[in-house]
């Protein structure tokens, strides 16, 4: 299905970008722009840049751009109409009749919707009469019925059949409910059952609030205790916080995120108050996991067991000092100051022995919670005590030695600059070593552990030539230039850069469209990217004038030169044909005419002009 170029506008027109993107990027504000980390790249560095009046975003570290349907099909990997269709929604356009539209869906759509069923299906047997029994689980656990709701909680009635027997009089098919792990094929015989029965369930929802997964938690003796959903084209393990989608808004607000391990501590620390607090879903906390919190905030508070903390703390601190590509980043610049901000610090708040933070909160309460996250201590605070301690137990200078030399490995793996500092000051104390020393030793680790950036990070597309840039450029922003120049630029051949070309071809075809709705029309992610690169930044208002004058004399010039050389081949062919005496008289005088001028428009320096095609017209007209 086609959408028309003015609902598209419309659609564009009315959805914020900066609100689009900050759901799933920490955006700040730099001049008219806004700033953040890529969510497409690993970097430390915010490269990514929002244009809220244009409506585009472009990174300059790995060059992906677009407008907003762009972000959305990258963000959710939609089809083109799936994001048009996602948009329309959030920005309260209407659509054409949809009937038959569902050719462009990659079927990603139809398991959402039936996720989505599901959900629904569960969450209402869980307040009928069937679901008595979760219910009662609920309140034993003291989860109250409005945070339930709020979390969407559901349960799954006993039988083999129940949901399968519902979806089909919402003639969801069959292939589809296994698709999304929420039935499992028979292995004998033809048909399926579904796969949660007698449990409560928690929706595993993504960022955007929809549910790809469920857990579900069994009551007596069933086995396992747990259940999730299997790995599905929606979901995969590691890849998701649970209530990431509730705890955004508190998280981006506070600047930091609170990380539980389970979903009941996860609902018990909301029911506190503890809104910006998110579950690994899984014992380890991975680094696709890490990547999404350091989006949205510059630091996560985890809880354990003061029992358990020190070694549990240090065994996650070693986790998260592992070298996943992005790992290493502090270097201390030629101003001596710490280069490497914007990672994300990983503080451990202790809890009693035996206590967890539902346990915690329902014994103790919301202050003493409050108290312990501010007393929380940098997690590699943990790791450096054990490194700091002689695994045999043994003392004197030899094992102070090695102490020294754990250290530093440590202090180099250590992300942030800053932290890497303390640190090592509170080490060289402990160790009655110089800082600075110690420093040097990391340093030197540090440089030879690094990974090689080439490896870790995608490489910006190809630099075009910057007059080519100036004049595609020139011809998006002013409405006289597209006028005077279009015309000139024959079939484009004067660009070198395929998806320069086919911004002007989208140009040639509706030359009173902006710039930024141009996007659609382009044929290629990297048409788009290059486009989004050229409008995100606000050009600095150059006399488009002049500009337009040096691109007309430059442009008419090589447009000369290509009826001159036409005429020279033709020329050439027919004497080839018919020998030298060939009556070209037409093309000799195009030929003779067209050079006359090129040679009078340069000031005579006519031979310099087939080497000068890449330089600036300012410099080669002037
Ligand atoms: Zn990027």
């Amino acid at each position: 299905m086609q959408y028309s170029q003015p609902l598209l506008d419309d659609i564009r027109a009315a959805v914020d970008i900066v609100d689009l993107v900050s759901r799933f990027v920490n955006l700040r504000k730099a001049g008219s722009h806004w700033k953040g980390l890529c969510p497409f790249h690993a970097e430390k560095t915010p490269s990514f840049t929002v244009n809220p009046r244009k409506g585009i975003f472009h990174c300059f570290g790995c060059g992906v751009g677009g407008d907003a349907f762009g972000f959305v099909m990258r963000q959710d990997r939609l089809s083109f109409p799936e994001a048009v269709r996602a948009l329309a929604k959030t920005a309260g356009v209407a659509l054409p009749d949809e009937r038959g539209a569902k050719s462009g869906d990659s079927g990603r759509e139809e398991l959402l919707r039936v996720m989505d069923l599901a959900g629904h299906f569960y969450a209402d047997t869980l307040w009928k009469p069937a679901g008595e029994r979760a219910r009662a689980y609920l309140e034993e656990r003291g989860i109250d019925t409005e945070i339930a709701r709020h979390f969407g909680l559901g349960y799954a009635p006993e039988g083999w059949e129940s949901l399968l027997t519902f979806m089909k009089s919402e003639k969801v098919a069959e292939e589809a409910l296994i698709a999304t792990g929420l039935a499992v094929a028979r292995e004998n015989r033809a048909g399926a059952y579904d796969r949660f029965r007698g449990r409560l369930l928690f929706p595993i929802r993504d960022l955007q609030g929809r549910a790809v997964a469920f857990g579900g938690r069994g009551f007596g003796d069933e086995q396992p205790k747990y259940l999730n959903s299997p790995e599905t084209p929606l979901y995969t393990k590691g890849n998701l916080l649970y209530a990431a989608d509730l705890a955004r808004p508190t998280i981006q607000s506070q600047n930091r995120a609170l990380l539980v391990e389970g979903y009941v501590d996860c609902i018990m620390a909301h029911q506190y108050g503890f809104t910006g607090t998110v579950a690994a879903l899984g014992t380890a906390f991975t680094p696709a996991q890490l990547a999404l919190l350091r989006r949205y905030c510059d630091e996560v508070v985890t809880f354990f067991d003061a029992d358990a903390a020190g070694q549990k703390a240090a065994a996650r601190a070693e986790e998260l000092l592992e070298p996943t590509g992005r790992g290493m980043a502090w270097a201390v610049n030629r101003s001596g100051a710490f280069e490497g901000a914007g990672t994300l610090r990983v503080k451990v708040a202790l809890l009693p022995a035996g206590h967890d933070p539902d346990t915690f909160l329902r014994s103790v309460g919301s202050e003493a919670f409050t108290e312990r996250i501010a007393a929380a201590r940098s997690i590699l605070a943990y790791a450096l005590d054990r490194a700091l301690v002689d695994p045999d137990g043994a003392t004197g200078p030899r094992a102070r030695t090695t102490a020294f030399a754990r250290v530093a490995l440590l202090l180099a793996k250590v992300a942030d600059g800053d932290e890497a500092a303390q640190l090592s000051r509170e080490a060289a104390s402990k160790l009655g070593v110089d800082p600075t020393q110690l420093w040097i030793e990391a340093q030197r680790l540090q440089s030879s552990l690094r990974t090689p950036p080439a490896q870790s990070r995608p490489s910006p597309p190809a630099s075009t030539a910057p007059v080519e840039r100036d004049l595609v450029t020139l011809l998006l922003h002013s409405d006289e230039a597209r006028a005077t120049l279009l015309a000139l630029l024959g079939e484009s051949d004067e660009l070198g850069q395929p998806s320069l070309r086919a911004i002007v071809e989208a140009l040639r075809h509706r030359p009173d469209a902006t710039a930024e709705s141009l996007m659609t029309d382009l044929p290629t992610d990297e048409a788009r990217s290059v486009l989004s690169s050229l409008l995100v930044e606000d050009r600095e208002s150059v006399d488009a004038r002049v500009s337009i004058g040096q691109f007309q004399r430059r442009l008419e010039r090589s447009q000369r030169l290509r009826r001159a050389r036409e005429a020279s081949q033709a020329i050439a062919e027919a004497q080839a044909k018919t020998g030298v005496a060939a009556p070209m008289h037409a093309e000799l005088r195009t030929l003779h005419k067209e050079s006359a001028v090129v040679y009078e428009i340069t000031g005579g320096v006519a031979q310099s002009l087939e080497h000068g095609t890449s330089t600036s017209p300012r410099s080669s007209d002037e």
